[in-house]
């Protein structure tokens, strides 16, 4: 009559085996009501973005990564709140940054209904209306009608970038999630954190060093960075 307990469903208790955790899954936004790519969803602090969850064989998957922004921070919210709320702005689409050609394929790419059409269900409206800035130099500074958003998926459904090295996750065949590093929103990859702060930190250096010389060649483009995404703003 007793039957040995599965050891899928024993893994829920607590067991000192030495295979690693479950991971989350990151979540895929989808429309229900037309094709499109799958995006996800990243936060840096109060910023929040579309980002695109698999590298679709681009020669440098970390060159592009974000769809578009989705928001102005907002810094008078409490930090509670600011986790999983934010005011959606339309006018942020156009700080995207997609290299020429491929602009075409995502122009038609409408965050409010990938956010709200998707299933599962990612986010919802609050109801709460306010106007902000827009963001869109036609525009010239005139108010626009922001929605506030409420994201319903976990914080480790989000993909994540390695603050120091600039990859993201989610990368060719590689399924391994990124661990926080301190406790400051910021993220690292496996490699980074083998090494550690502080050589992750000279790593870094060098890279922004780079990054500050090849942006002048007309050939390559920035790496995709939530931490400092002013750096991917057209300058016009
Ligand atoms: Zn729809
Ligand atoms: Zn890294």
């Amino acid at each position: 009559m007793s039957q040995p307990p599965s050891p899928t469903l024993s893994s829920s208790t607590s067991n000192t085996s030495t295979s690693s955790p479950p991971q989350a899954e990151i979540i895929q936004l989808r429309s229900r009501h037309f094709a499109s790519v799958p995006l996800s969803l990243s936060r840096f602090q109060r910023r929040w973005f579309l980002t695109f969850p698999r590298t679709f064989g681009l020669p440098d998957p970390d060159s592009q990564r974000i769809a578009c922004a989705l928001n102005t921070p907002d810094y008078s919210a409490p930090d509670t709140h600011a986790r999983n709320h934010f005011w959606l702005n339309p006018s942020c689409r156009s700080q995207r940054y997609i290299p020429s050609d491929t602009t075409t394929e995502y122009s038609a790419l409408s965050p409010i209904h990938l956010l709200l059409d998707s299933e599962p269900p990612v986010a919802r409206l609050t109801g709460r209306i306010r106007c902000q800035r827009s963001n869109d130099p036609h525009d010239e500074g005139k108010q626009i009608a922001c929605y506030e958003v409420e994201v319903i998926t976990p914080d480790d459904g989000l993909l994540r970038q390695c603050y120091y090295c600039l990859s993201w996750e989610a990368r060719g065949s590689s399924n391994t999630r990124f661990c926080p590093s301190g406790s400051n929103d910021i993220y690292w990859c496996s490699s980074c954190e083998e090494v550690g702060w502080v050589n992750s930190t000279i790593r870094k250096l060098r890279l922004q060093d780079i990054l500050s010389w090849s942006s002048v060649t007309i050939d390559e483009y920035p790496k995709d960075n939530l931490y400092t995404p002013h750096r991917l703003m057209p300058t016009s």
